[in-house]
């Protein structure tokens, strides 16, 4: 098996690393891609940001409207070749082919949202703040810009940022996960067909020598990244050490409060659909419920019913909801957590430890699962589990409620479900998270809203999509100029 190139100028080239890391299918073991991470990353980087630096030097004086024409033809590919690139999606990451349908849809629509750049980059002008002095701004690209990927959606992530990047002025170098590399690969299989300068959209395959590279490289002047709270943290502090801009989103524990009020059946369907979607391997999934008041034997009953009924199996495969975890790792981890869940008090209502998924054994696949009465303090409450697991817990008030959502270190998104709008309108206001769902289980912002984050969920302060995107990847000059007319008359 070949190992994958790095895309730089325009043409695919091997790493200058020797050593591999494997890409796996989650629901198989089987090997799907060779991966070139290691030391040398450093002298690929060198490369990629070489390259990228002298298309910037070009690109930035393109007028924004052509900058953008280019975006409309990679809608356009990225439509006609979204069943592919799903089963792509499926292969290294596990989810359903639906689940990649939808990832796509999202991506597209970032590329949408950017080629409205034209207008979204316009700033201000005030003529004659003083006599004959007029006084504007204007955006301008930073330069060369990177993107760092998680696993969970191989082929949406990077759009949050990169059509943005690109429509601003900017050039970019891409970083996909180590784990689902192939998607990316096909994406630039696309790119490469646009009409785009040379070096302007770059590919770098690798782990943390490579991330470590961009950061360190004085010519990359921003960095945005999504992954988990602890490397976020680090790619903050270290890319800012590093005098660059950083936008780091990071993981998230998505609490979601259930009212007495809230229509029983709709709920349940709801929340077990935002806590058992891509096996719970999204960053906006529900994680914890709790339940508030006297319904809460029926809403418990409607859960069971629902996550239970959910089909755990290969995603390519018909009438599948949920897929496999990403590595035997995470399987692991996953399990350990719910042992743990357990030794603190909690209580299996229902147990997808031991699944098995006839035809594919091997699969790294853990059921719906619900643990119930879990200890307020315990670890199942306080870490990221990122797998299909539901913790319930049970509250008098919807103050106590609130107060359990804000105690979270984490702060990517809180949910309601209540047919009243005075509690609706309470939580909203209350609830200390940067993404809020009223009867919505996965609070996902589209691309023409930031996808906020709040807390341990993110470092920075523009985020990814719309304006603030547009925000991001420009810096701010403002001009002063005076033009007195008895001046002008002398030429
Ligand atoms: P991860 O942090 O392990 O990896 C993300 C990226 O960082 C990868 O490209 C990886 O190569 C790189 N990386 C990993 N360790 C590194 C290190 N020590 N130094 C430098 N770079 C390193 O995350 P993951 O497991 O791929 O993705 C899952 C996590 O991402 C979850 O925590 C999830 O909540 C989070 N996530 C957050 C959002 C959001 O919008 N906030 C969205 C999707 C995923």
């Amino acid at each position: 098996m070949e190992t994958l190139k790095n895309y730089i100028n325009k043409k695919w080239i091997s790493s200058e690393n020797q050593s591999v890391l494997e890409a796996i299918n989650p629901a198989t073991q089987e090997v799907l891609a060779k991966v070139p991470a290691g030391s040398a990353s450093v002298k690929d980087v060198e490369h990629a940001v070489t390259a990228a630096q002298k298309a910037y030097l070009e690109w930035k004086n393109v007028p924004v409207m052509r900058r953008v024409q280019p975006l409309f033809e990679l809608k356009r590919l990225l439509e006609e070749n979204l069943d592919d690139l799903a089963e792509t999606i499926t292969l290294e990451s596990g989810k359903t082919l639906a689940e990649s349908k939808g990832e796509l849809q999202r991506a597209i629509e970032n590329v949408e949202t950017a080629c409205g750049t034209p207008m979204l980059i316009q700033t201000e002008f005030s003529e004659d703040i003083a006599r004959g002095v007029d006084e504007f701004m204007i955006r301008q690209p930073l330069g060369v810009t990177a993107c760092i990927a998680p696993f969970n959606f191989p082929g949406m992530i990077t759009f949050w940022f990169l059509p943005y990047a690109i429509a601003c002025g900017n050039a970019m170098i891409v970083k996909p996960s180590e784990k689902v590399p192939l998607t990316m690969t096909k994406i630039f299989k696309l790119i490469d067909q646009l009409d785009l300068p040379e070096g302007l959209i770059n590919m770098v395959h690798g782990g943390k020598e490579t991330v470590d590279a961009l950061l360190e490289h004085s010519l990359v002047k921003s960095i945005s990244f999504v992954g988990s709270t602890n490397v976020a943290r680090y790619i903050y502090s270290k890319g800012t050490q590093h005098g660059k801009r950083v936008q780091a989103q990071g993981g998230a524990k998505n609490p979601v409060v259930i009212l007495p009020d809230a229509d029983i059946d709709m709920t349940a369907q709801i929340v077990s659909d935002s806590v058992y979607g891509c096996a719970g391997q999204r960053c906006l999934a529900a994680s914890t419920i709790v339940t508030v008041g006297d319904q809460s034997n029926q809403i418990r009953d409607a859960l069971y019913e629902s996550a239970k009924s959910k089909h755990t199996g290969f995603g390519l495969d018909a009438g599948v909801d949920m897929g496999p975890v990403i590595t035997k790792e995470s399987q692991s981890r996953i399990k350990t957590l719910i042992d743990q869940g357990i030794s603190e008090g909690g209580s299996v209502l229902l147990d997808g430890r031991d699944v098995k998924v006839s035809g594919f054994e091997n699969g790294n696949f853990i059921a719906p699962t619900i643990l119930e009465n879990v200890a307020l303090d315990g670890e199942i409450i306080e870490t990221e589990i990122f797998g299909p697991v539901m913790s319930m817990v049970h509250m008098n008030t919807v103050e106590e409620a609130i107060a359990f959502v804000n105690g979270s270190k984490y702060g990517n998104s809180a949910c309601l479900f209540t047919s009243s709008g005075a509690s609706a309108r309470k939580f909203r206001n209350e609830a200390m998270a940067g993404n809020i769902g009223i009867n919505i289980g996965v609070a996902a912002p589209m691309a023409q809203f930031p996808f906020s984050g709040w807390k341990d969920s993110f470092f920075g302060d523009l985020h990814g999509q719309g304006r603030h995107a547009i925000e991001f990847f420009t810096q701010t000059k403002v001009v002063i100029e005076r033009w007195p007319k008895e001046w002008s008359r002398k030429f």
